[in-house]
């Protein structure tokens, strides 16, 4: 592994990279497997880069500095940074965009998906990484979990600490996530959540701490696995999450608009009728407890249902738990939290589902009382 002051020699003039072109013929795929090594290793698993952007692709100004970075380096310095990489795999690489996660859209999101779907159709293709920034991470990979059919590993990947940093973590996170996506251990598991050592379901793993570096993971499901020694062992047989639904999204290219909308001592009741007002086919609240909010603003939400039939989803703010189904006017989003519940109300209204099969689809994710 390369030291992080190697490592900033390596590094061209600090930049914001503007997104990369998103259309098919634009797309950009920076190496392919020939490229990087002499030979392709035919014993060695392929595995295939997906690069986003986030913290893992960007520089500070000093070493000490782990805040206010920017992002800018791309799939091939991702992978330069790390050569021990092309011990373990043939690689290739793709940058599907640069920004920090909180730009991720879509489109982009789209384009993931209906590319590592096709990636992961081709016999030779082990296993594909998303590198991602880590504070919208979960959104993508559920969105993936949500949408990639394949029993291949799909590995999301980021770093709490830029590239430049002393100790930073991106390197070796970056180096456990192609191991596992190449692993034959990694199979029939879903898309995963690789960060600090530690293996975790797109399912149900959520960012916990907006900080360090130990903030990915789920306190009900707990993780699935640890890396010891970078050898990936899993606690568990494959085993894929109870109520997971799986939507094709070959020929989409838009999705439905959902918000979120935030409950909370004395919630402004006309956020519904706003979100509705600005083109919401579906709302997500996140409840306080198990899918509360205010009489005042159950009453709003409750009046906005009963006049367009918008199918509106109970979360909960709280980082875990589940709400019930409370017999009312809501769709009660079970584990799922806010975020997710978005997505699974996206891509159901997206398929054109009406309101009971999309609660079919909820309720599929928890038990019954
Ligand atoms: N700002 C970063 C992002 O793109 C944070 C991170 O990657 O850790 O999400």
């Amino acid at each position: 592994m390369k030291f992080s002051a190697q490592l900033l020699a390596l590094l061209p003039p600090l930049a914001v990279a503007s997104p990369v072109n998103l259309t098919r013929a634009g797309l950009h795929k920076l190496f392919v497997r020939q490229d990087v090594q002499t030979a392709i290793n035919a014993s060695l698993p392929n595995v295939t880069i997906f690069a986003t952007g986030g913290t893992i692709a960007s520089q500070g100004t000093s070493n000490t500095q782990t805040t206010g970075y920017s992002v800018g380096l791309g799939v091939q310095q991702l992978v330069d940074a790390v050569p021990e990489l092309l011990n373990i795999s043939n690689i290739a690489g793709y940058q599907i965009s640069n920004v920090g996660s909180g730009s991720i859209n879509e489109t982009i999101s789209l384009k993931l998906a209906k590319m590592i779907n096709e990636e992961l159709a081709k016999d030779t293709v082990s296993g594909v990484v998303v590198t991602h920034g880590t504070d919208t991470l979960e959104e993508t990979a559920f969105f993936l979990e949500s949408t990639v059919n394949s029993t291949k590993p799909v590995i999301l990947v980021g770093a709490m600490r830029p590239a430049t940093a002393l100790s930073a973590d991106g390197p070796l996170n970056l180096y456990q996530a192609v191991t596992l996506a190449g692993s034959p251990a990694g199979r029939d598991r879903g898309t995963m959540i690789v960060l600090n050592d530690r293996i975790g379901s797109a399912f149900y793993t959520t960012k916990n701490n907006a900080n360090t570096l130990d903030t990915f993971f789920s306190t009900e499901a707990g993780q699935l696995g640890v890396f010891i020694n970078q050898v990936p062992f899993f606690f568990f047989a494959p085993s894929e999450p109870v109520g997971r639904v799986v939507f094709d999204v070959t020929n989409v290219t838009d999705l439905a608009q959902v918000d979120i909308v935030y409950s909370h001592q004395d919630m402004d009741p006309a956020l519904f009728n706003a979100s509705y007002s600005s083109g919401a086919k579906g709302i997500v609240f996140a409840g306080v407890g198990a899918g509360g909010m205010s009489d005042k603003a159950s009453l709003a939400a409750e009046e906005l249902y009963n006049a367009t039939g918008i199918p509106i989803v109970a979360s909960h703010r709280s980082t875990d738990g589940f709400v019930p189904d409370g017999g009312d006017f809501t769709i009660a989003s079970g584990f799922y939290n806010p975020q997710k519940a978005r997505i699974v109300l996206q891509l159901g209204l997206t398929a054109g589902w009406g309101e009971d099969k999309i609660k079919e689809a909820f309720a599929k994710s928890y038990p019954k009382p």
